[in-house]
C-alpha cells in the first residue's frame, strides 16, 4: 500500500497522465469510476492496472491449461 491513494473518479475527472483502468463494475445506468493513480509514462495506467491490463494472454492460458 502506497501512502497516498487517490480516491477512483469518473472519466471527466480523470487528467492527462492518470491512471484510467475502471475499477468497479457499473450497472446499468451508473458511471464507471477509474483509478486516477499516476500513470506510467507513455502508458494509460499505473504501474498496477498496467501489469493488469498488459499480462500476457498465453501466460494465462498456460497455467489453465496445466
Ligand atoms: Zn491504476
Amino acid at each position: 500500500m502506497t501512502a497516498f491513494v487517490k480516491a477512483p473518479r469518473a472519466l471527466v475527472d480523470i487528467e492527462r497522465g492518470e491512471c484510467r483502468f475502471p475499477v468497479n463494475d457499473a450497472p446499468n445506468g451508473r458511471h464507471f469510476l477509474f483509478c486516477g493513480d499516476v500513470a506510467r509514462k507513455g502508458k494509460p495506467y499505473c504501474t498496477k492496472h498496467c501489469r493488469l491490463a498488459y499480462r500476457p494472454a498465453s501466460d494465462q492460458a498456460r497455467r489453465s491449461v496445466a
